[in-house]
């Protein structure tokens, strides 16, 4: 059974939603596990079909990438997402390979 996941654009939580057929290109977004009725509090689809085999630190780029700006925009310049991202790649590449 096809597993969708979506994180929330604003805090990151993440829900997974199972489906019984494969394609589901207007499959409705759960609401936020952390927020299910605060504003702004989106679901999107993350593409995890190649997200687990990546490295955590990618994972964390890549969502850095995807919401960064959003959540820069919603919590304001204090928490820097990049700043933290960079430092767990870094930290990353101390762990032993298959880690990551
Ligand atoms: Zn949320």
């Amino acid at each position: 059974m096809p597993l969708y996941e979506f994180a929330c654009e604003a805090c990151g939580a993440r829900a997974e939603v199972f489906r019984q057929r494969r394609a589901a290109p207007d499959l409705e977004p759960p609401p936020c596990p952390a927020a299910p009725d605060a504003a702004g509090h989106r679901m999107a689809r993350v593409m995890s079909g190649f997200a687990h085999h990546l490295g955590f630190a990618t994972r964390l780029a890549e969502a850095e990438a995807t919401w960064g700006a959003e959540v820069d925009a919603a919590m304001g310049p204090a928490p820097d997402v990049g700043r933290h991202a960079r430092r767990y790649d870094r930290a990353s590449r101390d762990l032993p390979p298959g880690e990551g």
